[in-house]
């Protein structure tokens, strides 16, 4: 039941749809019995057996007596005035009619079907992308990265497949109810008997959809290795073949394929062996329906004439269809519980990073940002950071200088937030970052980094990126700041142009110089830049550089840097060794020093 309540979450925002569709459903299946009761007058009056009947009853009472009665009535009229076949046309006449309503009434029940089976996969959706746009950066490893991807399509499509399932739930239902009454009226004896053997069938049917949705859940984790297993390749392709990885590669993706192929196998066997199953039990139960039913019309006080019963067992086959498909509705909507399961691991994933009830607002600040004996680990093994006591002052220009892996990219990790400090603390003008409103602390701030992050859009809008109705003198004035304008112009499109996915469309040199107009835009406080040239040759990082000195004059900036000779003129210069700071002061100061800075320093010369 459980599983209900989980997809009724996304349900009820189409109560009106579900109310149609089972209005619908519900006359579908009342035109559909009428379908099938057709058969007894039919069968009556072929084998000569109508009842003559010459008066109408007094009063109409809804009662099976009075509807054949009324329905006799009117075929001896037909039989007297024309004759027998005259009857059979008119039985028929009626059958087109009905099957007309029937049809017309399943069609609008799917016709209000529809938008459940689209809207709810469209709502999670909706859902979970706003989850992964607030969850904290230091939610999404790599190994989550492919895992949502792979929930992001592979579960949703399960979901809409046991959406397209969900009318069954419905109509099934409906349609046994209205059957069984039906059965009911014609031989409640037969009915009892055959009901008292259904259960028999539910027990064995709710064991399969427990075992399937077990195999599913395993599949899927299985699928979402696979996924991270590509993503980890395409983005290691260089190394793994420099390194001779191919083989050692392919074995193991091989190895993780065929422990998915297994347990799909397995799953998808389950899921096969349903169908049989049930099918089969149904036919069990109607044999010995049919035989007892059988022994009721030869016994002459039975109750049941032939015609009756086989009315009786055509609605009961007519039963078998919608039980079937009620069952295997069943399994797909555990199925697809299994999935959104999966996705709500996502949805409901704590948002660790949040704002504290009483959080200050900022918008400027006067003094400086202050890291005070700050520790921090990524995981509780292994700190990354070890006592950090760092000073930015407003309006000063630190720079951050190390061996790679020395944790530069951590730090400045930290002043957003992306990472809460595992001991000690970071504040701006003597306040705890973490008082302050996330949204406020990160409005003051811009980084541009190696990797130049750019979105499959116009420059433009890359450069008015998080802004809006953005002003077009502005983004031209940016674009010109970051010594972009000219190549901009010189595209197609000019700032219409869209520069592909990831910006793949330009050179390093300049989606790096989109980046950096993209952050003069914000017009931030404080600059992060975290190596954001190492990746350019000599002519781009010129371009660059100058673009960068124009992003940081006035501004407070904490520049991590590769090639020491862009901070020579920093006001200060901190070294990082191993998470720790190791030295710091003026270039000329260090220099003296004759330390780390100096090797660094002596290296680059080299
Ligand atoms: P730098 O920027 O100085 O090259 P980083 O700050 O990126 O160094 O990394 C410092 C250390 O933290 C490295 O040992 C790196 O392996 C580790 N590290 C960086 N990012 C993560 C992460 N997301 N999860 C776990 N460890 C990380
Ligand atoms: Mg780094």
């Amino acid at each position: 039941m459980s599983d209900f309540k989980k997809l009724w979450k996304y349900l009820s925002n189409y109560k009106k749809n579900l109310v149609l569709v089972f209005f619908f459903n519900l006359f579908g299946a009342i035109f559909s019995f009428g379908m099938v009761a057709a058969i007894i007058p039919f069968l009556n009056v072929l084998f000569d057996n109508t009842q003559q009947v010459h008066e109408l009853p007094e009063t109409f009472v809804m009662s099976k007596d009075t509807l054949l009665l009324y329905l006799n009535y009117y075929l001896t009229l037909v039989i007297e005035r024309w004759d027998k076949s005259m009857a059979l046309i008119f039985i028929c006449a009626f059958l087109v009619f009905v099957t007309f309503l029937k049809d017309t009434a399943e069609y609008f029940g799917k016709y209000f079907n529809i938008p459940i089976v689209n809207g709810v996969p469209r709502d999670i959706y909706n859902i979970a992308y706003f989850k992964i746009l607030q969850l904290p950066v230091f939610f999404f490893t790599n190994e989550r990265k492919g895992d949502i991807m792979s929930r992001m399509s592979s579960d949703i499509t399960i979901v809409r497949n046991s959406m397209n399932s969900f009318i069954d739930l419905i109509k099934n239902p409906v349609y046994i109810l209205v059957y069984f009454i039906g059965i009911v009226i014609i031989s409640y004896k037969m009915t009892l008997m055959v009901f008292v053997l259904l259960p028999f069938m539910g027990i064995v049917t709710g064991k399969i959809g427990k075992s399937l949705k077990k195999s599913t859940n395993r599949t899927q984790e299985l699928q979402g290795d696979i996924m991270v297993y590509i993503d980890e390749t395409l983005s290691g392709l260089k190394v793994i073949k420099i390194f001779n990885g191919i083989v050692q590669m392919h074995k193991q993706f091989e190895s993780r394929s065929d422990a998915h192929y297994r347990e799909q196998n397995r799953a998808n066997r389950k899921y096969s062996l349903a169908h049989p199953l049930t099918d089969f039990l149904i036919v069990v139960i109607l044999s010995i329906a049919i035989y007892f039913g059988g022994k009721l019309v030869l016994m002459d006080d039975g109750g049941m004439s032939a015609e009756a019963f086989i009315a009786f067992v055509l609605a009961f086959t007519q039963i078998a269809s919608p039980a079937k498909s009620f069952t295997s509705a069943f399994y797909n909507i555990k199925q697809g519980a299994a999935g959104i399961d999966r996705i709500e691991k996502i949805i409901n994933a704590d948002a660790k990073i949040v704002d504290k009830p009483n959080a200050l607002p900022i918008h400027s600040f006067s003094d400086s940002i202050e890291f005070k004996n700050v520790t921090f680990g990524y995981t509780q093994e292994r700190m990354v950071l070890n006592n950090i006591n760092l000073k930015i002052p407003k309006g000063m220009s630190i720079a951050l200088v190390g061996q790679s892996g020395s944790g530069k990219t951590t730090i400045a990790n930290l002043i957003p937030r992306f990472y809460e400090p595992t001991i000690g603390s970071i504040t701006i003008d003597g306040v705890p970052l973490s008082d302050y409103k996330l949204s406020d602390l990160r409005g003051l701030i811009g980084i541009v980094t190696q990797e130049s992050l750019l979105f499959n859009d116009s420059v433009f809008n890359n450069i008015a990126f998080g802004i809006e109705n953005p002003d077009k003198e502005k983004v031209i004035e940016a674009a010109k700041l970051a010594n972009a304008h000219d190549f901009i112009m010189e595209m197609e499109n000019g700032y219409e142009t869209n520069i592909g996915d990831q910006g793949g469309k330009l050179s390093g040199g300049q989606r790096q110089r989109l980046c950096i107009a993209r952050a003069i835009m914000k017009n931030p406080q404080i600059l992060i830049l975290d190596e954001a040239t190492s990746a350019l040759d000599t002519e781009s990082e010129r371009l660059v550089q100058e673009a960068l000195s124009n992003l940081m004059k006035d501004r407070t900036s904490l520049v991590i840097a590769h090639r020491l000779s862009t901070i020579k003129n920093s006001d200060n210069i901190v070294v990082l060794n191993e998470g720790r700071i190791v030295e710091s002061g003026k270039h000329d100061e260090l220099i003296e020093l004759n330390g780390a800075y100096k090797r660094l320093h002596d290296l680059q010369l080299i």
